[in-house]
């Protein structure tokens, strides 16, 4: 049993590992800011002079508040 379930969660931590990177958004580490951005060229973050943080979605609306950024949605 155990011989098949180890390359069945080194499989799932792989997909895992890949779901959350194409899931990466960056916010403004300002405290003001209420978005989070798609695009990290986004023209909204080029104001931004504090640290741009990378997060997933979910870390974004959950952790930080945030809603999607209107621009680069
Ligand atoms: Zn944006």
């Amino acid at each position: 049993m155990m011989k098949y379930l180890i390359p069945l969660l080194f499989a799932l931590s792989f997909l895992m590992s890949f779901k959350s990177d194409i899931d990466k958004v960056y916010i403004c580490d300002n405290k003001t800011s209420s978005v989070y951005h798609i695009r990290k060229n986004c023209k909204a973050l080029d104001k931004c002079s504090h640290k741009i943080i990378t997060v997933t979605t979910k870390e974004a609306v959950d952790k930080y508040s945030k809603r999607a950024c209107k621009i680069c949605k």
